[in-house]
């Protein structure tokens, strides 16, 4: 029997490796975990998930001052953003964080860690910083990296992605962002807060095109309103370098050219898998352009190696990653056979207020060919949430058939955390009049989730069948007050 340096040898240190190496060395694997930068903690702590919201707050704080008067406190005169400072916060963070992510945190559990860039020289063996190391299985969780599509003038101008947008060395006057997806849509906000003048060019009809129409507008409305300008409906022809500015050419839908300038061109036009350089072709594991392709067990094309996270092209989020890489420990370990199941896989966008997912929208369910009903809940309608001065937004219940709960959408505060609610209601197929019958603490914005439910089930329950019959049984005696106005009704 052919023996190995390490029982699972793993590619990439961020949220799936991570995963994957913890749980294995847990397990009493032999463990190996390869990173090419120096640290672990991937893209999500230091380009990603970790700076971004760490920028948001700051831009939100910054704009709560701005409008202090609208919470009736005085009004503030203030001085502009110094944008190291929150390079510096966001460091600060991601140091703190770092901690957990440590290579001495992973050595502790039991797993080797080795920084270098690996090339696989055939399905167990990777060739190594100039040494050749074996595992049975090997798990690939390189990650993705901003995508530069071939623009006409790209390659010739400088531009940002999400590498380099935290830890510039001054906020920007101006900024172009070519992508209104979630991290164009997060950026637009956060900057135009902090003071830069931004606008969003994206050719699809509505910004985060994975949301329903009517959520996205609201979000687009409340960008708009805050002095995000936006050009959708428009492909970008050509980009230039004009020295102290950036031109970004655009042309409408309707064939109208527009020369757009200014300081600095983000570039947030998708992700790319990060497959170069790893030596794929001496595997067989098959890949294109969208990633490593995987069945249902995140096994590739080559049985002893399995492909996690962004890499595989599949959902690009933090929590993604480290389900899958759950999965991989399963089949991989415990060689108990467990398919991945997104069904009810969430995601949040982290505007204010944030857009978050889980389940069916009516796109999706039309897509899906599924009849639903739509119950909806307004923040306005939300004594917290006016309290906090929120009042855009709305939650969306999707019902299928059977009037069971296939999907929830929310635009409005902490929507990301009130998915959770509905995350343990849909996995658990928790009744929805378990939902409606609980008890919520008020005020919280939390209650919105149990008025949806409840909203279901008022027409049901206040029916002129139920007063009739209550009526009929209790001798109930109807209306006290007239639909006119407050005449005494009483029926004799
Ligand atoms: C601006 C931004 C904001 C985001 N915000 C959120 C959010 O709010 N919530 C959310 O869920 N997700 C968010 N994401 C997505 C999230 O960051 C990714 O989905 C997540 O990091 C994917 O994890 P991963 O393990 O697949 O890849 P990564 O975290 O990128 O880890 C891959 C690791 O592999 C290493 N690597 C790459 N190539 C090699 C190689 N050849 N050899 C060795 N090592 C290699 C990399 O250096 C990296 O450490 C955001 C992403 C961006 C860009």
């Amino acid at each position: 029997m052919a023996t190995y340096d390490y029982d699972i040898g793993i590619i990439g240190g961020g949220a799936a490796g991570l995963t994957v190496a913890s749980g294995a060395a847990q397990l009493g694997a032999r463990t190996l975990l390869i990173e090419k930068e120096n640290e672990l903690g991937g893209d999500c702590l230091h380009f990603g998930c970790v700076p971004s919201k760490t920028l948001i707050k700051s831009a939100h704080v910054y704009h709560m001052m701005k409008n202090s008067e609208r919470f009736g406190l005085p009004a503030v005169d203030l001085p502009p953003v110094d944008f190291r400072e929150i390079s510096n916060r966001i460091r600060s963070v991601i140091g703190m964080i770092q901690k957990h992510d440590s290579e001495e945190r992973f050595c502790s559990l039991g797993a080797k860690i080795q920084f270098g860039q690996p090339s696989f020289n055939d399905e167990h063996s990777v060739r190594l910083n100039g040494k050749t190391v074996s595992a049975k299985t090997w798990v690939i969780a390189t990650g993705s990296s901003p995508i530069a599509p071939p623009i006409k003038g790209l390659d010739k101008t400088p531009y940002i992605t999400n590498k380099e947008i935290f830890y510039l060395d001054h906020l920007p006057k101006s900024m172009i962002i070519l992508g209104g997806g979630p991290i164009g849509s997060e950026m637009s906000q956060a900057f135009c807060r902090l003071g830069t003048k931004v606008c969003v060019v994206d050719m699809a009809s509505q910004i985060l095109i994975r949301e329903d129409e009517d959520m996205s507008a609201a979000l687009h409305e409340v960008l708009r309103s805050e002095g995000v300008e936006f050009h959708l409906n428009s492909t970008i022809e050509e980009v230039g370098d004009l020295g102290s500015e950036k031109e970004v050419k655009i042309k409408s839908k309707d064939g109208k050219v527009t020369r757009l300038r200014a300081e600095t061109i983000l570039v947030a036009l998708g992700r790319g898998a990060n497959v170069q350089e790893l030596g794929l072709e001496n595997t067989g594991v098959e890949f294109d352009l969208r990633g490593i392709k995987v069945n249902h067990r995140l096994k590739t094309s080559q049985k002893y190696i399995y492909a996690a996270g962004d890499v595989n092209g599949g959902y690009q989020f933090t929590h993604a990653a480290g389900y899958e890489g759950g999965i991989v420990i399963s089949n991989a370990i415990f060689r108990l056979p467990r398919k991945v199941d997104y069904t009810f896989l969430p995601w949040c966008t982290y505007t204010d207020p944030p857009l978050g997912s889980i389940g069916m929208n009516e796109k999706r369910a039309k897509e899906a060919g599924i009849n639903y009903q739509v119950w909806i809940e307004e923040f306005k309608d939300n004594d917290r949430s006016l309290a906090e001065g929120e009042q855009v937004g709305k939650i969306k219940m999707i019902l299928n058939e059977k009037e069971k709960p296939i999907g929830i959408q929310i635009l409005g505060p902490h929507a990301g955390d009130l998915l959770a609610e509905w995350v343990a209601i849909l996995n658990g197929k928790v009744k929805l009049s378990t939902l409606a019958a609980a008890v919520h603490p008020y005020p919280t914005i939390g209650e919105i989730n149990k008025k949806v439910a409840g909203s279901y089930f008022s027409p049901k329950i206040f029916s002129e069948k139920v007063q009739k019959g209550l009526k009929f049984f209790f001798r109930l005696k109807g209306r006290a007050c007239g639909e006119e106005g407050c005449e005494l009704n009483i029926e004799e």
